[in-house]
């Protein structure tokens, strides 16, 4: 076991570090606030192999690890641009295509996926089924060779961006009873695909939408994997989700830190001493600190064991990584305004902005009390009460 990055991985963090910060929170905000998207930075980290960096070098990808494309997320997260849609399209879809997709199907999408010049989303949620993903209606019926597919979903990000959406659906003979999903690719302009923006109190490049799918009809081949054993398939996706989704988080603390850090050293209101002299400054933010490099510290056990094959191992140690960031996040926020006092509400700080975008950590892709029934039940060996 080592607690040092190899050469390889910390150049990849310097590198992706400096990407970022050549961008940065002003970058991210300015496209937040006009409806824009992070278009130039994507396409440049793709252009750099960092958005790749998991998948086979075979398809266009940089032939690592669930490890290194956390540290790019994290990094792109610490200089204030954490690009959502990474979570979803490298990860999880990613991630999928090259376990479960043919020859055919991983040269199609992979490649696009690696370089971004192709994006795709993902959807599972559903409107009345929501963290019970067992009790998702969108339905996939055979007709002939090809599939029809209907349904609804929701909190579907970057459906503006993506060419594709993995949309988890149930095969028609199964409506009733546990989960027998299947996986398509659908394009985000098929006939009978509409979506509409969901207006959300937080600022962020990435939108979320309500995604309708009416009789969209799809080629045999839309299929990802085998009919009978999605569910398998479906998680392989989950637990990269879940350490991304703890990088982002990760990323977004260290930057906020960052920040109340920086402002803690030069304010000075008493004396001639800064506020970060105060233990009741310096306190809560040391607090975060550690709070943040614990939660980083598992994210990177998940990722490990991940890219070793443990796939029980990881999913546990994702779950908890994801719960850790998650609250780490929100703490580290709230410390990092409440250090700049009023300038802390102040649009040019923006630390008020990552109120609401800290909270959406908690509870997607997967709620904290989802996790804590996961691990209550799974580690703890506690009776399941729902
Ligand atoms: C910004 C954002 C982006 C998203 N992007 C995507 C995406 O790209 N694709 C996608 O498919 N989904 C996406 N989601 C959806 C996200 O995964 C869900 O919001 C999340 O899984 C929670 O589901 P829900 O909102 O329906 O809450 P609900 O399931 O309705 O839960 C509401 C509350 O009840 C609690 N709760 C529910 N059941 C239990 C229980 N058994 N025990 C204890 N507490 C419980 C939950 O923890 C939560 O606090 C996104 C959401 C957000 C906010």
């Amino acid at each position: 076991m080592s607690f040092t990055e190899t050469a390889e991985q910390t150049a990849l963090r310097a590198a992706v570090a400096q990407l970022g910060a050549s961008y940065g929170y002003d970058y991210m905000v300015d496209k937040a606030r006009s409806g824009g998207d992070m278009a130039e930075l994507y396409a440049e980290a793709g252009k750099l192999g960092y958005l790749g960096v998991n998948l086979p070098e075979a398809y266009g990808g940089g032939g690592q690890g669930m490890y290194e494309l956390a540290i790019v997320e994290e990094e792109f997260g610490a200089a204030g641009c954490g690009l959502l849609m990474m979570v979803v399209s490298p990860a999880i879809c990613g991630t999928v295509i090259t376990k479960f997709g043919t020859e055919d199907q991983m040269g199609r999408w992979l490649p696009g996926l690696a370089d971004g010049s192709e994006i795709m989303a993902f959807a599972i949620t559903e409107p009345d089924a929501g963290s019970n993903s067992h009790r998702i209606t969108t339905t996939a019926r055979r007709d002939g060779d090809d599939w029809v597919l209907s349904g609804r979903k929701i909190y579907i990000s970057g459906m503006d961006v993506a060419n594709n959406v993995l949309v988890v659906a149930r095969t028609e003979d199964a409506t009733t009873g546990s989960l027998k999903p299947v996986l398509l690719v659908v394009p985000t302009d098929s006939p009978g695909l509409e979506y509409t923006k969901i207006d959300m109190d937080i600022i962020s490049a990435d939108n979320q939408f309500v995604v309708y799918l009416d009789d969209v009809r799809l080629p045999a081949d839309a299929l990802v994997g085998s009919e009978d054993a999605a569910i398998d398939q479906l998680f392989a996706g989950l637990n990269p989700e879940r350490i991304m989704a703890a990088a982002f988080a990760v990323g977004m603390s260290r930057h906020a830190l960052g920040k109340a850090t920086a402002y803690a050293k030069e304010r000075v209101v008493w004396r001639d001493r800064p506020i970060g002299s105060h233990q009741g400054v310096a306190h809560p933010l040391a607090q975060s600190h550690i709070e943040v490099e614990l939660a980083k510290l598992m994210m990177q056990k998940a990722a490990t064991l991940y890219d070793q094959g443990d796939h029980m191992a990881a999913g546990e140690a994702a779950n908890m990584a994801k719960y850790a960031a998650g609250e780490a996040g929100v703490r580290a926020v709230d410390q990092a305004v409440q250090t700049l006092g009023g300038n802390g509400l102040a649009s040019e700080s923006g630390l008020g902005a990552l109120i609401a975008a800290s909270r959406v950590m908690r509870i997607a892709p997967v709620s904290r009390e989802m996790i804590l029934n996961f691990i209550a039940q799974f580690s703890l060996g506690l009776p399941k009460s729902y």
